[in-house]
């Protein structure tokens, strides 16, 4: 018989077990489509688990074959969902997100803005780049649990211009008050991830005003790092996947043979010291590394004063990891607890700033609903609270459009070849920035 779940253990249940839909539910009017995009862990349905510290967006697992034995179920019943769960009487609500008007809309050049960004919880994920350059390898050097290289260009375009990105960017912050923008991309030649990334951040912060993120792969030379804060960079993140070194060289080959673990450490260590406590993120995948080299990178994450952010670990269709079991309900639970004390113990300011809901994974913010409440709990909880009521001017500022500097010369070693995606405003940044734009 199972007893009933806080909202944060459910989220870890349904993440580890998947749901069924029941066919009282009418996704197609009620919910956003499901977007097979980047590494294919957006490809479930997105939901909302109401709860009195905090509601917890995800996306849940429903079409992968270990959703086949899943005890949840949806259902609409009474005008509202609820997730069911077979193994006791006993039902949950939930909220399914809907759709936004302007997923449908047109850019200027006739691109429809969701195959330019979708919302991933709250924020608004764009796919830079034409797919990740690991999958043109012979073998493929692709992340072994990834499917990128069978989606992007099917489900989105795969080239952004700049202002199909400004007016998709534009619209989700006027229509669903979307305040952070996350600029993604898998492997774009040799460290050409942050020049690719640099024009787009600049755009948003001069004509949107939005709190940008971006997670390239590393860059070696990390005087690139200083130059995409002068755009206006607000976070960088890191997909180093696996601790354990041997886990890390086997399961993420390219990762492994044209960057390096500890490409990843320095870049997360040198942006973390530059930028400040939770302005930087380590993201890491558990369920498939031994549990221990999960707790050990996630107490090096925060130890280093980063996000920890932990993915739990969905066997993809098509990914070459398909067949591996997904992780044991426990196991997550003592992972996700174990994160939210690690950044207790490193003062992390999660949750600070304003409407940022991440549905891939099981956020620092939403593991406040698994530890003791105690007295460091609500020590912890009344220092979160001052923090966002002191961070709100900055935010505040930084969701108004301004201009930024963004120059490459302005850092010592700084000449790079911005790689421009094929519109006129990116040889436009580019002068204006003082380099000459390339195509690529
Ligand atoms: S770097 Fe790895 S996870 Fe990222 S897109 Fe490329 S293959 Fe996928």
């Amino acid at each position: 018989m199972a007893t009933r779940l806080n909202p944060c253990e459910l989220e870890i249940d349904l993440f580890c077990r998947g749901l069924h839909i029941d066919e009282s539910c009418v996704l197609e009017k009620d919910a956003r489509f499901l977007a097979r995009t980047r590494a294919g862990l957006g490809s479930g349905l997105e939901l909302v688990i109401p709860g009195p510290l905090k509601d917890i967006w995800m996306n849940a697992p429903i079409e992968e074959d270990f959703v086949h034995d899943s005890p949840y179920t949806l259902l609409f019943r009474d005008g509202s969902y609820g997730v069911r769960d077979s193994r006791g009487d006993l039902e949950y609500d939930v909220e399914i997100p809907g759709q936004p008007a302007w997923y449908t809309a047109k850019t200027s050049s006739g691109t429809e803005m969701s195959r330019v960004g979708v919302l991933q919880g709250t924020y608004l994920g764009i796919y830079l780049s034409n797919s990740c350059s690991f999958w043109y390898h012979s073998p493929s050097l692709g992340c072994k649990f990834c499917t990128t290289g069978l989606n992007v260009g099917v489900n989105e375009a795969a080239e952004k211009a700049i202002a199909d990105v400004v007016e998709t960017a534009r619209a989700a912050k006027e229509e669903s008050g979307v305040t952070f923008v996350h600029f993604n991309s898998g492997y774009a030649g040799k460290d050409k991830g942050l020049d690719m990334a640099a024009p787009y951040i600049k755009a948003i912060k001069e004509q949107v005003g939005m709190l940008t993120g971006v997670q390239v792969t590393p860059s070696p030379n990390l005087w690139k790092y200083d130059w995409l804060v002068d755009c206006g960079v607000d976070h960088f993140s890191f997909c180093y996947e696996f601790h354990n070194p041997k886990f890390f060289a086997e399961l993420l080959p390219g990762k492994e043979k044209l960057i390096g673990q500890q490409t990843f450490f320095n870049a997360l260590e040198y942006t973390a010291k530059k930028m400040g406590k939770g302005r930087v993120s380590g993201e890491i995948i558990a369920g498939v590394e031994p549990i221990e080299d999960t707790l050990e990178a996630i107490d090096y994450i925060a130890d280093v004063g980063a996000f920890p952010t932990v993915c739990i670990f969905r066997p993809t269709i098509g990914a070459e990891m398909e067949r591996y079991p997904s992780p044991k309900y426990e196991d997550m639970r003592v992972v996700m607890e174990h994160m939210y004390r690690a950044c207790r113990r490193n003062g992390i300011p999660i949750g600070a700033a304003p409407n940022i809901e991440v549905s891939l994974i099981v956020q620092p913010g939403d593991a406040r609903y698994l530890a003791k409440r105690d007295t460091a709990w609500w020590m912890y909880e009344a220092k979160l609270a001052a923090l966002r009521k002191l961070a709100a001017p900055k935010f505040k500022h930084e969701l108004k459009p301004r201009r930024v500097s963004g120059n490459p010369h302005s850092h010592p070693k700084g000449s790079p070849e911005i790689v421009a995606p094929r519109s006129p405003e990116a040889d436009e940044l580019a002068r204006e920035a003082g380099v000459g734009a390339r195509r690529s």
